[in-house]
C-alpha cells in the first residue's frame, strides 16, 4: 500500500515536529488534538519553524506554504479513517495511549500501521490492545524533530518484518536514519540518557553544584552540545518524570528511582521550557 496521508495524534512538542517533517516530505497530514487551542498552538509552531527554514534558505517560501497547506488540523478523531499510516505522539501515559490505540484500531483500515512515538512505554503492551499487533511499532523521533536525524524504530514482540521494513523506509524518505532496537522500558535512548539527567538533578538537590555548574561540566568536559539540566528542561520535566517512572516500574531496579526534586518541580508546574520555568527561567 502506498502511504500518502499520515495521521499524527497530539500537536505538542513532538507531534507538531512530526507533522512538520511529514508535510515537508510531501505527505498529506491530519493532525489530531483534544482541543482547538492545542491544535492552534501546534500549527502556529509549525508555521514559525517553517518560516525559520525559509530565512535560513533551507526551503523556499512556496515550499513552506505548500507544506503548511498539506496539514489539516482536526479535533474529531474519526477523520483519521482517511489515513494510510498513523503516528501517535500524545502524552506519555499508558492510560491515554491505550484509549487512543483502542479508538484508532476501530477507525483505521486494518492494513494501516499504527506507530507510537512513546519514549518508554512497552510497544508490545500497546500493540496487545489492538486487533493488529503485527502492525504496531515504535517510531521514536527526537526533539527538535525537523533537525534530529535519528528515528529509534522499536519492534514489539508481535511486530512483523513487513511493518518494520515500511517504517524503516518511511524514516529514510523523511531524511532520517532509522536504528532498530527491541522493546524494553526506555528502549536504548532513554534507558541510557534519563538516568544521566536524573543523576544530574540529584547533584543539584544535594547541593553538590548549581544547574549552571552541572551543565558547564558536561559542555566543557564531555563536549555535550548542551548540559543535562538544559536538556531536561527542553524535553519537559513532566516527560522526564513519566519516563523514569516507566523504567522504575518496568525494570524494578532502584537505580531508576526518580529524583525527589524532579517530582517536586513537576508538582509545582515547573515543567521546563514549555511552562517558562524549570532548572532555568525562559
Ligand atoms: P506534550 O505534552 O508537548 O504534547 C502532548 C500532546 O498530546 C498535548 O498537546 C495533548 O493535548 C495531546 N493529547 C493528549 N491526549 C490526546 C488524545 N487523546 N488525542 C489527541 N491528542 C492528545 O508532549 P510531547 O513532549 O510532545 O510528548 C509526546 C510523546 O512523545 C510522548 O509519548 C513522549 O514520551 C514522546 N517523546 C517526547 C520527546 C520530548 O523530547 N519531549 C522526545 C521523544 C518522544
Amino acid at each position: 500500500m502506498e502511504i500518502r496521508k499520515v495521521g499524527i495524534i497530539g500537536a505538542g512538542t513532538m507531534g507538531n515536529g512530526i507533522a512538520h517533517v511529514f508535510a515537508k516530505g510531501s505527505y498529506g497530514v491530519i493532525l489530531c488534538e483534544v482541543a482547538q487551542s492545542y491544535l492552534d498552538r501546534g500549527l502556529a509552531t509549525i508555521r514559525k519553524n517553517l518560516e525559520r527554514e525559509v530565512e535560513k534558505n533551507k526551503l523556499t517560501a512556496d515550499e513552506s506554504a505548500a507544506a503548511l497547506a498539506r496539514i489539516q488540523g482536526v479535533i474529531d478523531r474519526r477523520k483519521l479513517a482517511e489515513c494510510d499510516f498513523v503516528v501517535e505522539a500524545a502524552t506519555e501515559k499508558f492510560a491515554i495511549k491505550s484509549e487512543i490505540f483502542r479508538g484508532i484500531d476501530q477507525i483505521c483500515r486494518p492494513d494501516v500501521i499504527l506507530a507510537s512515538n512513546t519514549s518508554s512505554i512497552s510497544i508490545t503492551r500497546i500493540a496487545a490492545i489492538t486487533r493488529r499487533p503485527e502492525r504496531v511499532i515504535g517510531m521514536h523521533f527526537f526533539n527538535p524533530v525537523p533537525i534530529m536525524k535519528l528515528v529509534e524504530v522499536i519492534r514489539g514482540l508481535a511486530t512483523s518484518n513487513e511493518t518494520y521494513d515500511t517504517v524503516r523506509g518511511l524514516s529514510e524518505k523523511l531524511g532520517k536514519t532509522p536504528v532498530e532496537v527491541n522493546d524494553a522500558p526506555g528502549f536504548v535512548s532513554n534507558r541510557v540518557l534519563m538516568p544521566l539527567l536524573n543523576e544530574a538533578m540529584y547533584t543539584v538537590m544535594e547541593g553538590v553544584a548549581t544547574p549552571q555548574a552541572v551543565d558547564e561540566v558536561f559542555k566543557l568536559g564531555m563536549a555535550h552540545p548542551m548540559g543535562p539540566l538544559t536538556l531536561a528542561d527542553f524535553i519537559g520535566l513532566d516527560v522526564c518524570l513519566d519516563i523514569m517512572r516507566v523504567m522504575h516500574d518496568g525494570l524494578g531496579d532502584p537505580k531508576y528511582r526518580p529524583c525527589p526534586l524532579l517530582i517536586k518541580m513537576v508538582d509545582a508546574g515547573w515543567l521546563g521550557k514549555k511552562s517558562g520555568r524549570g532548572f532555568y527561567r525562559y
